[in-house]
């Protein structure tokens, strides 16, 4: 029962229709989807399937689950209309892309540190990294002034599969590379600027937060 990736294809569809393989509950499996899965610090996807509203769209077991309000009134077999919140998910990507583009030039300005978790929604992104003391404020605000002026500069965000790793797919903008499963802008003229603060979360590990500046 493998869904097809729509979000992969095209990150940018907010409407598609679909045939549903599964309605357990309030829980619906489709043929293909746009709705993005909780997974790699992204947040899952909201919005509507069959009129019925979707709160959460989760991955088990390799299954994409839409998870609804409510038991829906369709059936395996039927064809639904879908659309994803697409204003909440473009804000997503914009933040998604900025967190990966802050870390280059955190990374340039205070050294190598390892990335022990992240996570992204529509209001921010919060990425925490394993750093002995404190992030110097100083630092952090050339970082923000580094990230924003790459921004301003339009670069184009490239998203290709790994040759060698089946099933990964490396993120590229400019000099920076990643691998990322998460959906993204196409270029960084989409995010505006940002703005950073620092949180710390506990012992040994510095939280770095991106939010976009217009809010
Ligand atoms: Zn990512």
């Amino acid at each position: 029962m493998e869904t097809e990736k729509l979000y992969h294809e095209d990150p940018y569809l907010g409407e598609f229709e679909a045939m549903v393989l599964r309605v357990d509950g309030n829980e619906v499996v489709l043929d293909r989807t746009a709705f993005y899965p909780e997974g790699g610090g992204q947040a899952g996807d909201t919005g509507v399937i069959g009129g019925v509203r979707v709160a959460d769209t989760q991955i088990r077991d390799g299954i994409i689950v839409h998870i609804l309000e409510a038991p829906p009134s369709f059936t395996a077999g039927d064809r639904v209309e879908c659309r994803i919140d697409w204003e909440r998910r473009h804000r997503i990507m914009r933040l998604h892309s900025a967190a990966h583009i802050m870390e280059f030039f955190l990374r340039r300005r205070l050294g190598e540190m390892e990335r022990v978790g992240s996570h992204v929604d529509d209001r921010k992104d919060r990425s925490d990294y394993a750093y002995e003391g404190r992030l110097p404020a100083d630092e952090l605000k050339k970082v923000e002034e580094d990230t924003n002026r790459f921004l301003a500069e339009g670069r184009e965000i490239r998203i290709r599969p790994d040759p060698e790793r089946p099933g990964i797919r490396i993120w590229s903008c400019g000099p920076i590379e990643m691998p990322c499963g998460g959906t993204h802008v196409r270029s960084t003229r989409e995010i505006g600027a940002v703005r950073l603060r620092r949180r710390n979360p506990g012992r040994g590990v510095e939280r770095v937060e991106t939010t976009l500046a217009e809010d």
